[in-house]
């Protein structure tokens, strides 16, 4: 999956602006057991962020027409304060050369200070709409790994820690039937309830319930509008709030066998990712880690890495049934299909790595 994501980082966004075939109407084919959707294949001229590749190679000193979209796009993540005039110039200054740094840092880019493919590649990815930098402790993360909201919230109940989620009735999407939706969330909640001792119940009642999950269009009421195809794919909000939001307009999947669009997100990864927002945890500069805040389209990262349970179990402790060499074999076979897979347990330790961690501490005391 790390392949996966690394090569379509790459070559989605850039085979999108070789693109310029007509749009076509979304159609849907429902079959008896799966979903066929093929949407607009697709004028990926009007994809969110796509024109930002005409910045390609732009460094300090330059001015380009439309740079302040960039960087209203900076200042919407969190690198990049609404200036004292309130409109951004298109000028690249040395404050938005502060700010391509630290985005370049916190992204786990190579750092130049600069326009680079690399960078532009990144930004014109779909990616979660929780800001980057909204973090607790330093603006910026000295060292790659986890971070956390400002203040370091979590759920504060007393253990067992059952939370509760429920859908919304009203905003839902109708090419996925209700029953997979369900299937989906649910094993995204199992992921994260295997590392820590928190449990997740799904109930029927949507106001009383601590997560509440809804797909909606546009601008939906909490001062953070979705964009349409692509661009922002959803957004969660940090404890104890609980309320998670997915981008209507994107073309949501189950699997990409059934869904042939170009621009399929995987539902189960971003539940996966937004899940741990809803738990506490904001955004990783470690790529291949859940939380990580960008995932291109038709790719799958749903399993946790070690950089994603080192930061919830910080939060909130390990599970006790919770082993890492369960993670581990989990890690190593990530790579095996692409399709729904259910996750894994073992309840097997393993006993060299035992042993080799208890030496590793015993050493370093
Ligand atoms: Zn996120
Ligand atoms: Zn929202």
């Amino acid at each position: 999956m790390f392949q996966f994501f690394s090569y379509y980082s790459f070559l989605i966004p850039f085979s999108f602006l070789c693109l310029c075939r007509p749009s076509f109407p979304a159609r849907i084919f429902p079959e008896s057991s799966s979903t066929v959707i093929t949407v607009d294949t697709h004028n990926t001229t009007t994809t969110t962020w796509h024109g930002f590749t005409r910045f390609l190679d732009a460094g300090k000193g330059s001015q380009v027409s439309g740079m302040s979209e960039l960087k209203e796009y900076f200042n919407r993540f969190g690198y990049l304060p609404i200036p004292d005039e309130n409109n951004f110039t298109d000028i690249f200054d040395k404050q938005f050369e502060s700010a391509v740094i630290a985005y370049q840092t916190n992204l786990g880019l190579p750092v130049t200070g600069k326009l680079d493919s690399d960078t532009i590649s990144m930004m014109v990815s779909p990616r979660c709409g929780v800001s980057d930098t909204k973090t607790h402790g330093t603006t910026f993360q000295a060292t790659k790994h986890f971070s956390y909201f400002y203040g370091k919230p979590r759920w504060g109940r007393q253990a067992p820690v059952i939370l509760t989620y429920a859908f919304s009735q009203n905003n839902m999407i109708d090419y996925i039937s209700l029953k997979d939706i369900k299937t989906v969330f649910k094993r995204a909640f199992s992921r994260w309830a295997q590392v820590i001792p928190v449990s997740f119940m799904e109930i029927e009642d949507y106001p009383s319930a601590d997560i509440r999950i809804g797909f909606y269009y546009r601008d939906h009421g909490d001062g953070q509008p979705f964009d349409g195809v692509l661009g922002v794919l959803a957004h969660a909000f940090s404890p104890e709030n609980g309320r998670f939001h997915l981008d209507a307009s994107e073309t949501w999947a189950l699997d990409f066998e059934t869904v042939k669009s170009r621009v399929a997100v995987d539902l189960e990864s971003v539940a996966t990712h937004e899940i741990g927002h809803i738990l506490g945890l904001a955004h990783s500069s470690v790529k291949e880690a859940v939380m990580y805040p960008s995932l291109s389209p038709r790719s799958k990262k749903v399993d946790l890495k070690i950089d994603d349970v080192n930061g919830v179990q910080a939060l909130y402790g390990s599970n006790p049934n919770f082993t890492f060499s369960s993670l581990l074999a989990s890690e190593n076979s990530f790579n095996k299909g692409s399709g729904l897979r259910n996750t894994r347990s073992s309840s097997k330790w393993n006993i060299s790595f035992v042993v080799g961690v208890l030496l590793l501490f015993l050493c370093t005391r």
